[in-house]
């Protein structure tokens, strides 16, 4: 447990990728208290633009939001949405995939882009590889990584900004030590670990994550990129990860999923219409205070906006809560007691799933 500037650790981002959490104000996010949120420099790049968000004082300021953010560097979209892509030992060439432009866009580029956005937290560009992928390609990508993880350290006003690592190696443990103990050598604020959850088997991503930890400066934050579920957060938590961040709360969401200490609930589901109970009378979201499980199915099935918003707000704060739980009982010296609770209740949610 500790603190990265303002935010308490461990910690879950929501994610805003094109500097929007979606259905959510910006009030909402600052009353949630997460402290930081995410967003991708490429996709703000792309669409608005890194020439019209400055003219607008930065992405803050565009947003009208005051809490901290973290811009990813969008090097695993340009990899993974792009149509074409190409790279460079500079850089890459890539299609956009809004309107098929070609862009150029070296190591330093993404480190000015981010810095002109104005977020808080950098990451580099860099070389992801899918999976699965061969021993030499994920060594070939690794190799570039790290040296684009120098050339933005170069490029880096660290008046602007703190740059972190990115940590690939992708399966292969004896690269991923390499990649860990290398990144630490350098003068980055702290470390994302990344290339997980691409459809690797689970128990191997932990295996994984748990050997990049070990060989990772223990002094600076450890960040696990994308990832994931509640047991996710628990068992990463468990292994030393600082900072999470994880589409599953906001886009479940959007698609009337909810969180409960009980199970997760469907507003589809027939039974949500007649129950007059909050989501959770455990939660102390606004959409739990104010209103039943049955008008929000009602606001659901008519298709009422709102419903998004009421959703969001309280699948963050079960994520929220959770990791609240979490830091106090590491504070209290009893995490592993505690995790193994409240485990066993997430696999018997996951049974009771409707
Ligand atoms: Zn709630």
């Amino acid at each position: 447990m500790g603190r990265f500037g303002a935010v308490a650790t461990p910690a879950f981002m929501p994610v805003g990728t094109h500097g929007a959490v979606r259905a959510l104000l910006a009030e909402d996010l600052e009353k949630l208290g997460f402290g930081m949120i995410l967003a991708n420099a490429l996709h703000v790049y792309l669409r608005p633009g890194v020439e019209l968000v400055e003219r607008f004082g930065g992405l803050k300021r565009f947003m009208g939001y005051q809490g901290g953010i973290l811009t990813d560097s969008g090097g695993y979209q340009v990899f993974s949405l792009s149509p074409f892509v190409k790279v460079f030992d500079d850089g890459v060439l890539f299609r956009s995939p809004l309107d098929g432009a070609m862009h150029r866009l070296s190591p330093k580029d993404v480190v000015v882009i981010q810095e002109k956005i104005g977020s808080d937290i950098h990451m580099p560009l860099d070389q992801p590889v899918g999976y699965p992928a061969s021993e030499a390609q994920t060594k070939a990508a690794l190799g570039r990584t790290l040296d684009w993880l120098k050339a933005s350290l170069k490029a880096k006003n660290p008046e602007r900004g703190a740059l972190f690592g990115i940590v690939q190696g992708g399966v292969f443990p004896e690269l991923r030590v390499r990649a860990s103990i290398e990144a630490s050598e350098l003068p980055v604020a702290g470390f994302a670990l990344g290339g997980f959850s691409l459809g690797e088997p689970k128990n191997l991503m932990w295996e994984l994550a748990s050997r990049t930890i070990e060989s990772l400066d223990p002094a600076r934050p450890r960040y696990l990129m994308g990832v994931g579920t509640p047991a996710d957060l628990l068992e990463g938590v468990r292994l030393g990860v600082d900072m999470f961040d994880c589409i599953l709360p906001t886009r479940l969401a959007r698609h009337g999923q909810l969180y409960t200490s009980k199970g997760s609930v469907r507003l589809k589901n027939a039974l949500s219409r007649s129950n007059e109970e909050p989501i959770d009378p455990l939660c102390d979201c606004y959409a739990c205070k104010t209103f039943s499980l049955g008008y929000l199915a009602h606001l659901y099935r008519i298709g009422d906006p709102s419903v998004l918003r009421l959703n969001t707000l309280h699948n963050l704060r079960y994520y929220g809560k959770l990791l609240e739980e979490a830091r106090h009982a590491i504070g209290s010296g009893r995490y592993d007691q505690w995790v193994a609770a409240k485990l066993s209740r997430l696999s018997s949610e996951r049974e009771g799933n409707g």
